[in-house]
């Protein structure tokens, strides 16, 4: 849509991404059942955790908050934004707890070396991200990416479609790594601007049934053929690749699954597992992909090891 040429004709670096997807099932203990309510738009849960554990909390948000700085170099900035366009609202605790535990989710999925390499070394966060600059994206955005910052992705913890049902808090999880994904690729895409490859990929994958124009169908949301989501079929070719590669890397069981019979969107897969394989140094191979549809995180993460070890004792 006009927003979305407007950005590419503008050859804006900002990159984002308003999608919404999935639904965490985090109902436990003593409320694992039927409890969906919020107060004052913080969740039941969160709520008695802070009032009532927040040592326990403070601890969990801690040692994720370890995890991530020893083990890929990430830290989460839950400070305020002080970009002036931009304004981003305070997270709870047990917000912030449940933001960490999500990211750490999502890098868990890429070799460490992966993450080092990429220069990614800060995760900036708060409830709901505005940039008040560009009205047309204010209530929509969730993520941002600016190449003027390259080793920072923002990643908001709410949607704002969650912010208007009653999901708001309960369902974040796979949104959350989803739209780290998206934005980490992006923060690793060399072509992410490059016009000459965008038309070029958007051009092949039309003649394999991608269609890149405007459907009816989009104003509902249907995903249509040869594409990961609406956004990536109306936002151009970049957010094209971010699209595909977070619902891969989200759960490349199902999303290879919907793509068997759409011949543009195995054509999409192929060429991401090809970037991630380069990317990786050769780490994320089939083995690895084998490995994830398995959904064995254990087994994920002594491959890496395994993998990792290799390689340093083929570089002395
Ligand atoms: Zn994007």
């Amino acid at each position: 849509m006009e927003k979305f040429s407007q950005a590419e004709a503008n050859n804006e670096d900002e990159l984002t991404q308003p999608e919404s997807v999935g639904r965490r099932n985090f109902l436990r203990g003593v409320f694992a059942a039927g409890v969906v309510a919020a107060v004052g738009g913080q969740p039941i849960r969160e709520l008695f955790e802070e009032t009532l554990t927040p040592e326990q909390t403070e601890k969990e948000l801690t040692e994720c908050l370890e995890k991530l700085k020893s083990e890929y170099g990430v830290e989460i900035d839950f400070s305020e934004l002080k970009d002036a366009d931009k304004k981003i609202e305070h997270l709870s605790l047990a917000e912030q707890r449940d933001f960490a535990e999500s990211m750490l989710g999502a890098l868990e999925v890429y070799p460490k070396s992966y993450v080092h390499g990429s220069g990614l070394t800060t995760i900036k966060t708060g409830k709901h991200l505005r940039i008040e600059s560009d009205n047309s994206k204010t209530s929509k955005t969730e993520a941002y990416f600016s190449s003027k910052y390259p080793e920072r992705v923002l990643i908001s913890k709410e949607s704002f479609e969650g912010y208007l049902t009653d999901k708001f808090g309960w369902d974040n999880d796979r949104r959350m790594k989803s739209t780290f994904h998206h934005e980490f690729y992006h923060q690793n895409d060399p072509h992410v601007h490059d016009r000459a490859f965008n038309h070029g990929w958007t051009m092949e994958e039309a003649t394999k049934g991608a269609d890149p124009h405007f459907h009816t169908q989009d104003v509902f949301s249907i995903r249509r053929e040869g594409f990961a989501s609406t956004y990536g079929a109306l936002g151009g070719a970049a957010e094209d690749r971010a699209e595909v590669a977070a619902a891969l890397l989200l759960d490349p069981e199902a999303f290879e699954r919907i793509a068997l019979d759409e011949p543009a969107l195995v054509d999409k897969i192929q060429k991401i597992k090809k970037e991630f394989f380069d990317r990786s140094h050769g780490i994320m191979d089939e083995t690895y992909w084998k490995l994830r549809s398995g959904g064995d995180m254990k087994a994920i993460k002594e491959y890496f090891l395994l993998r990792e070890q290799l390689s340093e004792s083929s570089d002395k």
